[in-house]
């Protein structure tokens, strides 16, 4: 199944997850397979749980000028540095906090079953199996993702891990 993980606040292009076969799908609804020109960094973990894949995690992470990477997770210390950043953005002082224009969407399946009773955990289907697949994703979004993702490679050095 095709699920919608986050969607562009400019101009609402979908990132979507095909939680069967683990793709990424940009924009499933469209006729255009790229993300969007505001994309500037996404991660994406899947977790699923089951008698067949118990505690089977998957990581995506996305970065401008870098592109799809895609693993099993623990990802290496290298790919991993947006996504660290990524994760902890909400709690990052200001001044580790871009000054370009973004906007940071996404949450822990936690974060979203809190917000949404319900939207924590998602039915993931392998093969005859039905699996509980918990999912934790966020993406960020800049009108000038080019200057941002400079911004944040450095921030992120500064990051006390
Ligand atoms: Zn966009």
């Amino acid at each position: 199944m095709i699920r919608d993980v986050e969607s562009c606040p400019y101009c609402k292009a979908v990132i979507a997850i095909d939680d069967g076969t683990g793709a990424i799908v940009f924009n499933p609804d469209r006729a255009d397979p790229e993300p969007c020109s505001h994309l500037t960094c996404f991660l994406v973990i899947l977790e699923v749980i089951g008698r067949s894949a118990n505690g089977q995690t998957t990581e995506w992470h996305w970065e401008y000028g870098k592109g799809l990477r895609a693993g099993r997770a623990p990802m290496p210390i290298e790919d991993t540095d947006c996504a660290v950043y990524l994760m902890d953005y909400p709690r990052h002082p200001s001044h580790l906090i871009p000054k370009g224009a973004h906007v940071l969407v996404g949450n822990t399946a936690m974060g979203r079953e809190e917000t949404r009773p319900g939207s924590g955990d998602l039915l993931v289907v392998r093969g005859k199996e039905s699996l509980t697949g918990i999912l934790d994703a966020w993406a960020m979004f800049s009108p000038r993702p080019g200057q941002v993702v400079v911004e944040f490679q450095r921030l992120r050095k500064l990051c006390p891990h």
